[in-house]
């Protein structure tokens, strides 16, 4: 009997250790990727399950922490793979404070361990019980059930002035579908990641900083040549997000615009061939499309200034004072050095 009981002792033991390795920590057990931008008014907040793992890249404003840690309690979530802070301003990680009170989570990046406001201190004084935050930089990589996903930028967060371009730019692939979270990078930093040659392309961009003038240039959109454009934003917000010329560029490029604003909450689901997307009564699927970008990269240098850039740069000399050069080190051993604006 003793030796029964001991047997059965070791048999619950082992299951229950098996338990922990097996089951994943997110649910919403379905097939494929799904994606969820949250409604979060003037904020960001995306919720990403894969196989029963969860990620959350960024937490809304404080005062949403209470409707997104309801929102991955009716998906079902107990715990949290990944969450990410895109930087550190408050319509990003407000909200994340209340989120890791209430879920365990494995791995808690930042593009930075500290940043000079309450919102992120409290998020990463609470991320302290749960191991603290790991710097999330270009490099970083990891895997979300079959999908994974690479860190693009940024690559000095300490030597950006403005916050927004320290966001962490994450590409998440499943199949031939990629989805790319740009948080709130601004033009001159999208030209900084554009100087590497990394396959941006993605048929879902989660269109950076609330659908902002000052991001999405014509220059990133063709390389990341996405089908379908998220934007979050509020209502009538203050900024008047999403701008006219964001929306211009999207629609000339023929990019379907799905909005938080107008349509509440968007999500995205694919299998990696095909990508569907709903908000509300409206669904669309498509075939995942897998355009190859032009990697025509060069640089314009100013003849009498001798100083180069990049062809998205702001301050460009005029025509009869242009001269391109191919490399970043051609220009340089031609004696041109690197504009202050656009940092080629
Ligand atoms: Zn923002
Ligand atoms: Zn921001």
């Amino acid at each position: 009997m003793k030796r029964l009981l001991m047997c059965l002792t070791a048999l619950l033991l082992l299951a229950a250790v098996g338990c922990t390795h097996e089951v994943p920590s997110g649910q919403l057990t379905e097939d494929g990727l799904h994606v969820f931008f949250l409604d979060v008014g003037q904020a960001d907040c995306t919720l990403i399950f894969s196989d029963g793992h969860a990620m959350l890249i960024d937490g809304g404003n404080t005062d949403d922490g209470a409707f997104i840690v309801s929102f991955l309690k009716e998906k079902g979530v107990t715990a949290l793979d990944y969450v990410v802070a895109t930087h550190a301003h408050e319509d990003h990680v407000g909200g994340l404070t209340q989120v890791l009170k209430n879920f365990p989570c494995k791995t808690v990046y930042a593009p930075v361990l500290q940043a000079d406001n309450a919102a992120f201190t409290r998020f990463a004084r609470q991320s302290e019980q749960q191991g603290g935050l790991t710097q999330c930089l270009r490099g970083t990589r990891g895997d979300l059930g079959q999908a994974h996903f690479e860190v693009l930028f940024p690559f000095e967060p300490e030597k950006e002035e403005n916050v927004n371009n320290t966001s962490v730019v994450l590409r998440l692939t499943l199949g031939q579908a990629s989805f790319l979270f740009v948080g709130d990078l601004e033009r001159d930093a999208e030209s900084r990641l554009l100087s590497f040659d990394d396959d941006l392309t993605s048929a879902v961009l989660k269109v950076g900083h609330h659908g902002s003038s000052t991001s999405t240039s014509y220059y990133f959109l063709r390389r990341v040549l996405p089908q379908t454009a998220v934007i979050s934003c509020g209502a009538n917000n203050e900024y008047g997000h999403p701008h006219k010329e964001t929306i211009d560029i999207l629609n000339q490029a023929e990019i379907d615009i799905w909005r938080t604003d107008t349509m509440g909450t968007v999500e995205a689901v694919t299998d990696g061939a095909l990508l569907t997307v709903r908000a509300g009564e409206l669904v669309k699927t498509a075939a995942v499309l897998s355009p190859t970008p032009a990697l025509d990269i060069y640089y314009i240098g100013n003849k009498k200034s001798r100083v180069f850039h990049l062809p998205a740069c702001a301050s460009l000399p005029k025509e009869n004072n242009r001269v391109d050069f191919s490399s970043r080190e051609e220009a340089i051993s031609a004696g041109y050095t690197p504009c202050s604006r656009c940092r080629p």
